[in-house]
């Protein structure tokens, strides 16, 4: 009997594997959508983001999804050939080539002790996003996924751009609204495809009993497919493919979830 219930549970599992299931992506998603991805590396869109910019490609309502990365992962000296594995893994991931863009500035450079100035952040984003008039920028959280500063410090700038423009706009537009994507604990952050029933079981839960599992803004959960193709994206960054980086692809929750959560401008610090 045990053995039968056990089955099931594998065959209900992987069975659900096989599609893409989303909580509150029509909050991603207002009229008119245009979403950009702000990043700081080349790798970050593929190591983190992948199942959101997969579910956002296939949606019915086709939003304008645009890809912005403040640096080339120059640490190493490698800018030049980590913009072209950023191009490989854009191409898998399906943005279009017009909708991509690397900044090389003198400020923003790679590095895993400094902190980026939000000011700076906030200038170098202006053009972008006034231009292409986005409405939402989804990015990193305050702590980055793996902490790292140059994460840390992108809803900051987001947050002060967005800001400045809701008090030079008027009110017939709006600023853009900023997502961070949410950091867990070490844990629940190496669950790999558990990671996907567990999601899964709070979104069914968030619908069930919604006051007492208050949802986030947005959960979105990859099947296989999705996750095959953020892992191709992901070997596209030959220069970065040491062995740890093959378990990061076996283990990381982000490879097949992605939870957001929505950003207060207003109230965010400056300081952290
Ligand atoms: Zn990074």
């Amino acid at each position: 009997m045990q053995f039968h219930l056990l089955f099931a549970f594998v065959a209900a599992l992987v069975s659900s594997l096989c599609f893409s299931i989303h909580l509150g992506v029509d909050a991603l998603l207002p009229n008119a959508p245009r979403i950009l991805l702000l990043t700081a590396h080349p790798d970050d869109e593929c190591f983190f983001f992948a199942p959101t910019i997969l579910a956002l490609q296939r949606d019915f309502s086709q939003p304008e999804v645009y890809s912005l990365c403040l640096s080339t992962g120059n640490a190493d000296g490698l800018g030049d050939k980590r913009r072209a594995e950023l191009d490989h893994s854009l191409d898998i991931l399906g943005i279009d080539s017009d909708k991509r863009w690397v900044v090389d500035h003198p400020l923003l450079q790679d590095n895993i002790t400094m902190r980026w100035e939000a000011s700076v952040i906030a200038d170098v984003l202006t053009p972008f996003v006034v231009d292409n008039n986005i409405t939402m920028i989804l990015t990193f959280d305050t702590r980055g996924i793996s902490s790292h500063p140059n994460h840390c410090s992108l809803p900051f700038g987001a947050s002060l751009l967005s800001r400045t423009l809701s008090s030079t706009r008027s009110r017939t537009e709006n600023a853009p609204r900023v997502l961070g994507l949410l950091t867990v604990p070490v844990v629940p952050k190496y669950l790999g495809i558990f990671s996907v029933p567990l999601a899964r079981a709070r979104i069914i839960l968030s619908w069930l009993m919604p006051r007492i599992f208050s949802p986030s803004t947005a959960i979105l959960t990859s099947g296989f497919g999705e996750y095959l193709i953020g892992a191709r994206a992901l070997r596209e960054h030959d220069s970065q493919m040491k062995w740890f980086r093959y378990l990061y692809m076996l283990f990381s929750r982000y490879m097949w979830v992605n939870e957001w959560v929505e950003i207060d401008p207003a109230t965010l610090s400056n300081q952290w």
